[in-house]
């Protein structure tokens, strides 16, 4: 979500006359896109502000910039304290940060954090950054109203509002013929993509569909899926549309229904454990992914080891496994009480990872002898004798290159694997 929302202020900038560089230090104004999910993040903004310190040093004329989630929840308070920075912008102030920069050069400082109901940039066609040429992110939503316990997300991207389809449509049409092959739907809750224009009324799996039937050689991936909003429809449009992948990420966060209950998800593990069953049933080769988080408030062994056996019972291909971080503002902080010790979350992620670590490796070896259609994606990072792509479950493999170039489709045999990727022959 954040790198596609800098592609996006690329292309509000280059509007204007800037250009991006691909070098720091050749940079006027630096501007850090940064996010509020766990401490950690933030506390990786914190030292890479303290590098653009010292550059700042060598070059006084540099502008620094604070963007995205980071920005929305401190407003003025990391300004004040780092006294580095020029500009705060929260993430719907994008459209303003022309205005905010002419500020700063008139010797000002600059923070525009107002939220807004109905900012989606769907007029803006983003500027690719580092890209491969193949594959594509595009937003379709902004904001979430969840509110599970433990999330910032809500108070740092606002309410929650759909992007107009039509807009979806011309910007995924756009890249096929730019040469992508692949687009990746994004939002916090995609399910939950609703558009309605006077009688015309689209939900997520009529989006999806859309973009599917513009041409099949457009693979459509989408992040992320909350279960509880993971409907029949979507798991029937799947099934009917081969370019739709097999890959289904969709986060349970604890195997615990109490811990559930108090995350206030909205389903529980029976709940959970139906939606997998139905997607099983009807798309038999989807991959299915989730995120974790462990030692949430009043979380006991009982609960951790319910996780330890969900994650078992769906035998996740993937997994992102969080220990729990409590942040400012959220249900959690204001009622709950962050009481598992620090070792015990850490022997508790240690166990899950190490599970997961099994669960990976034998999803990947369950495909020794099986040939996946690859969409290839570039040379690998250690051979330049090697391709590598992902097939649609969204397992990369890697093969020896062949005379198709990236961005083209070729059958390819699993003939070894590890825990991370598969390794074959085209065929
Ligand atoms: N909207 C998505 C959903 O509901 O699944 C995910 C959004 S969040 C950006 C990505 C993941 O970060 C979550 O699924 C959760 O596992 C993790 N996460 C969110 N808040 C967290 C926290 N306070 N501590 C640890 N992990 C957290
Ligand atoms: Fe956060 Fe829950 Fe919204 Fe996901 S659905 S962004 S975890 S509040």
């Amino acid at each position: 979500m954040n790198f596609s929302d800098s592609e996006i202020v690329a292309s509000i900038l280059t509007g204007e006359g800037f250009e991006a560089s691909n070098d720091l230090l050749d940079a006027d104004i630096i501007l850090v896109n940064t996010c509020s999910i766990r401490e950690h993040a933030e506390d990786r903004v914190r030292k890479r502000l303290h590098y653009f310190r010292s550059l700042k040093k060598k070059n006084p004329g540099l502008t620094i910039g604070l963007l995205g989630c980071m920005a929305e929840r401190t407003k003025t308070a990391l300004m004040e304290e780092e006294q580095l920075l020029d500009l705060v912008a929260g993430p719907d102030s994008y459209r303003h940060l022309p205005g905010l920069l002419a500020k700063v050069d008139s010797g000002q400082k600059a923070i525009d954090t107002i939220l807004s109901a109905d900012e989606t940039y769907a007029d803006i066609n983003p500027v690719r950054l580092d890209t491969n040429g193949v594959s594509a992110f595009i937003s379709i939503m902004r904001g979430c109203e969840n509110f599970c316990s433990y999330c910032v997300v809500p108070y740092a991207r606002g309410q929650e509002r759909s992007r107009d389809p039509l807009s979806v449509i011309r910007e995924s049409k756009d890249i096929f013929l730019q040469g992508y092959r692949e687009v990746t739907l994004l939002g916090q809750n995609v399910n939950s993509y609703h558009w309605k224009d006077g009688k015309e009324a689209v939900n997520f799996p009529l989006l999806l569909e859309r973009i599917a039937v513009l041409d099949r050689r457009l693979r459509v991936r989408f992040a992320t899926s909350h279960p509880k909003d993971l409907s029949p429809e979507l798991i029937r449009t799947i099934a009917a549309y081969p370019n739709i992948c097999r890959a289904i990420h969709l986060p349970v966060q604890s195997g615990s229904n109490l811990v559930l209950d108090k995350m206030n998800r909205k389903y529980t593990r029976e709940e959970y454990l139906e939606k997998i069953k139905a997607i099983r049933s009807q798309i038999p080769d989807c991959a299915i992914s989730t995120d974790i988080i462990t030692g949430f408030c009043d979380e006991t062994e009982e609960d951790h080891k319910q996780t330890l056996e969900l994650m078992k019972e769906v035998a996740f291909d993937y997994a992102f496994m969080f220990k729990y971080s409590e942040r400012p503002q959220t249900i959690a902080a204001d009622h709950y009480n962050d009481n598992v010790p620090a070792n015990v979350k850490e022997r508790r992620l240690r166990e899950i990872i190490d599970l997961q670590h099994e669960l990976s490796s034998a999803s990947n070896h369950r495909d020794l002898g099986e040939t996946f259609e690859v969409l290839i994606e570039g040379t690998s990072k250690r051979s330049d004798k090697q391709y590598f792509g992902r097939n649609s479950q969204n397992k990369v493999l890697v093969f020896p290159i062949t005379r198709q170039k990236p961005g083209e489709y070729v059958n390819v045999k699993v003939k070894r694997a590890t825990s991370a990727t598969l390794i074959g022959e085209a065929i």
